[in-house]
């Protein structure tokens, strides 16, 4: 079943929509100087417009983290219908996934790659946390289904020492916005990282399995017994670091869990 051109463009609307005020000089200055500063400060914002946060052309009339229309049309979303097991839509064609593992339904937001990417790679690694604004608004459309039917989200954490260096954990603060949007419970602290894993851009499914295996655990005392837990992410590629997450979970006692990201790398899924 294909969405009609009308219904896609509302579809690309909502999810364009956008919340929060976290990143003009405004939100900046007010983190300097608390909620008093708030109402002198908004009018900056008025001033100095909002840029793209990829590649910085002013946009009128942003709300956090807005795009530029150009850089809003290189996006790719998943539409609905989705495969449950990847999460890619299937307007293209069948899916052929294999059996998912401890992961029973997966959904992201955007298809790796292109502004996608620079979204990405800008909340990882450039300091630019407010981006999860955006994408949490697109991910709560994107997982709307599995995220009704959720009793906790649960960010993948990131090691200690990232933490010491990054100063925030990408996924949890997609975390937070997702459960603000949704009013569904978050726990940051379910899982943690045992190790830090060297970076998986690199390696292949198998080799990412042996690099994640036994990384993560469960916080102590971690009761998520008969729960309904959705893993949060910032980006899948092969499903390994999520997976090891699930396992944990479910070795916990939760009922299901399943994986909402921003972003997925499809050129790995075997669709026919
Ligand atoms: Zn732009
Ligand atoms: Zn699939």
């Amino acid at each position: 079943m294909a969405l009609s051109s009308s219904k896609r463009k509302a579809f690309l609307l909502e999810a364009g929509s956008g919340i929060g005020h976290s990143r003009g000089m405004g939100g900046v200055l007010q983190r300097m100087f608390g909620k008093a500063g708030r109402g002198v400060f908004a009018a900056l914002d008025l001033v100095l417009p909002e840029r793209c946060p990829v590649c910085g052309t002013p946009v009128q009339g942003g709300a956090g983290s807005a795009l530029c229309s150009q850089c809003f049309s290189d996006l790719h979303f998943s539409y609905p219908p989705v495969c449950d097991r990847c999460g890619a839509s299937l307007l293209g064609g069948a899916c052929s996934c294999p059996s998912a593992g401890a992961i029973a339904r997966r959904r992201f937001a955007l298809v790796y790659g292109g502004v996608a990417t620079d979204l990405i790679l800008k909340l990882k690694h450039g300091d630019r946390p407010d981006i999860a604004n955006r994408l949490a608004v697109w991910m709560a459309r994107a997982g709307g289904d599995v995220i009704a039917e959720a009793d906790l989200l649960v960010p993948v954490p990131i090691h200690w020492t990232r933490l010491l260096s990054r100063q925030y954990n990408q996924a949890a603060e997609l975390t937070r916005r997702l459960a603000a949007l949704t009013g569904k419970p978050w726990d940051a602290r379910a899982l943690k990282r045992l190790r830090a894993t060297p970076p998986q851009g690199h390696l292949g499914g198998a080799a990412r399995r042996a690099n994640v295996a036994r990384a993560f655990a469960a916080r102590s005392g971690l009761d998520v017994a008969g729960l309904a837990v959705v893993v949060i992410d910032d980006v899948v590629t092969t499903g390994a670091t999520a997976e090891a997450c699930a396992k944990v979970l479910r070795a916990s006692g939760a009922a299901s869990v399943d994986l909402l990201t921003a972003a997925a790398v499809l050129s790995d899924c075997p669709r026919t």
